[in-house]
C-alpha cells in the first residue's frame, strides 16, 4: 500500500478509489485495480460522471418503454373492441402477456438504472447489491423476449 503510493508519486494525487471488477476499495492514485487488475478503479468523481450517464439513459428507457406501452396498449384496446379483431387477440394473449412483462420489466430496469445512478451521484461509491438486481432484471428481460421470439 505505501509502496503503491509512493510509486505514484509525481503522478495523479491518490484519491478513494472503488473497483467495479472486485469491488476492491483504497486510497490510490492508479487506475487499474491492485487487487484484480481491471482498469475499472475509479474515484468518487469517476464514479459520480457515471451516476449522472446512468441516470440520463434510465430516464431515456424508462420515458421511451413507457410511451412505446401507453401507444401498444391503445392499439390493443382498440382491436379488442372490433369483433374481427378479437378473436385473433384472444389467440394471441399468451403473447400480449409476454409482451406486457417485457415493457414492464424494461421500464422497471430504466427505474432501476435511475435509483443505482442516483446512489451513485449522492454516495461516490457504486451499491453492489444494484449490480445483482440489475443482472436479475436483464435475465427477465431475456426471458420475456425469449417467450415472444419463441410463439412468434
Ligand atoms: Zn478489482
Amino acid at each position: 500500500m505505501m509502496q503503491q503510493q509512493a510509486m505514484a508519486a509525481g503522478g495523479p494525487a491518490a484519491e478513494a478509489r472503488q473497483c467495479f471488477g472486485c469491488n476492491f476499495e483504497a486510497v490510490s492514485a492508479e487506475t487499474a485495480c491492485p487487487r484484480c487488475g481491471k482498469k475499472a478503479f475509479f474515484t468518487a468523481g469517476n464514479i459520480k460522471t457515471r451516476g449522472i450517464i446512468l441516470v440520463a439513459l434510465g430516464l431515456f428507457i424508462a420515458g421511451l418503454i413507457g410511451a412505446v406501452s401507453v401507444v401498444v396498449g391503445l392499439i390493443v384496446l382498440n382491436a379488442a373492441n372490433d369483433p374481427s379483431k378479437s378473436r385473433k387477440l384472444a389467440e394471441d394473449g399468451h403473447i400480449l402477456l409476454a409482451a406486457a412483462g417485457l415493457f414492464a420489466v424494461l421500464i422497471l430496469f430504466g427505474f432501476h438504472m435511475i435509483v443505482s445512478g442516483g446512489w451513485m451521484i449522492a454516495f461516490g461509491k457504486r451499491n453492489r447489491a444494484t449490480v445483482w438486481v440489475m443482472w436479475a432484471l436483464l435475465a427477465l428481460i431475456l426471458m420475456a423476449g425469449g417467450f415472444i421470439s419463441m410463439w412468434t
